[in-house]
């Protein structure tokens, strides 16, 4: 599909030869194989529709300049706008609290939440040299607070203990406390998710939101959810004030829509993307590349 847009694009291009200004139907191919395509790419429906209709909002009655034709005005107003919405450059994790600064993962399980804790713990230790504790409030399954356990001493990190007889509030103020009297800059928390959305658990974590004021709330989503994507995505955004994304298994993931989705959903940049299993598996998130990506 990579390259099929572009290609089909300019065959458009060359077909509005001629034509001085974009009219409503000159453009209408033109957005089919947009819509189309993004479609290929799975992005949501409705990520799809609002970014068609912006498209043409911008592009109807535009004048075209005698160099351009309408069909190069239009490919340019889709990059533009593919652009806008993936957001600019990349954004590191930001730290800027009295330390220790308190990073908070939230979505569903088998999202990537503990694996990607683990990564971003190493990422702050090698590039940014912060001394780094991580925590696990999952009271509802104690292999995963295992899991963490293991996946910090990976990173280099250190693992504060918690037990699925506890509550996860007093495990997070727990390690907060501790975190703060060992001097550590950041706490990762690594939360419970479930396999759908539901309320109990939405409470759960704004409640934990509430008590550690974290400086990052990082929505960890499945590159490979899809369509499902912007459902779990609305849900997190309207429970939590989401900071950044983390996109993972983009290694499994050929299309690249579901970074759109989100993003649009919940307006909040992507920072990262994870791209394998192991513990070094995790790039800084490029939009732009990213939305080269999706057109092709
Ligand atoms: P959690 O339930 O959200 O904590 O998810 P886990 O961290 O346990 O991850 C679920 C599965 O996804 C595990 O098998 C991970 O190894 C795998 N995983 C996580 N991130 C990535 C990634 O970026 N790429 C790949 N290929 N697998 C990943």
């Amino acid at each position: 599909m990579a390259s099929a847009l572009t290609d089909k694009l300019s065959r458009l291009v060359k077909e509005m030869r001629g034509q001085a200004r974009i009219t409503e139907s000159n453009v209408q191919d033109m957005l089919r194989e947009v819509r189309m395509a993004l479609l290929e790419a799975d992005v949501a429906l409705p990520v799809v529709r609002d970014f068609i209709t912006r498209v043409k909002d911008k592009a109807l009655g535009q004048e075209v300049m005698s160099s351009l034709s309408p069909g190069q005005v239009l490919v340019s107003i889709v990059n533009r706008e593919l652009a806008a919405t993936m957001g600019e450059g990349v954004s590191d994790i930001n730290l800027a609290a009295q330390p220790p600064a308190v990073i908070l993962m939230a979505g569903l399980q088998g999202a990537g939440k503990t694996t990607t804790t683990a990564k971003l713990a190493k990422h702050l230790i090698e590039k940014r040299k912060k001394k780094v504790l991580t925590v696990s409030s999952d009271v509802y399954r104690p292999a995963a607070i295992e899991q963490l356990k293991t996946v910090t001493k990976q990173a280099g990190a250190e693992w504060f203990p918690s037990t699925s007889e506890q509550k996860p509030v007093d495990i997070a103020l727990a390690a907060l406390d501790y975190a703060r009297k060992h001097f550590f800059d950041v706490l990762l928390v690594d939360t419970a998710g479930r396999l759908a959305i539901d309320e109990a658990l939405m409470a759960e974590i704004k409640a934990l939101h509430a008590v550690l004021n974290p400086v990052e709330t990082l929505f960890v989503v499945d590159a490979m959810q899809g369509q499902d994507a912007i459902n779990t995505a609305k849900a997190f955004k309207e429970a939590l004030p989401l900071t950044g994304i983390i996109l993972t298994k983009t290694d499994g993931d050929s299309r690249g829509g579901a970074a759109l989705s989100v993003r649009q959903i919940t307006g909040a940049p992507i920072k990262f993307s994870g791209t394998s299993e192991k513990i070094d598996g995790l790039e800084v998130f490029d939009a732009q590349r990213h939305a080269g990506r999706i057109l092709g």
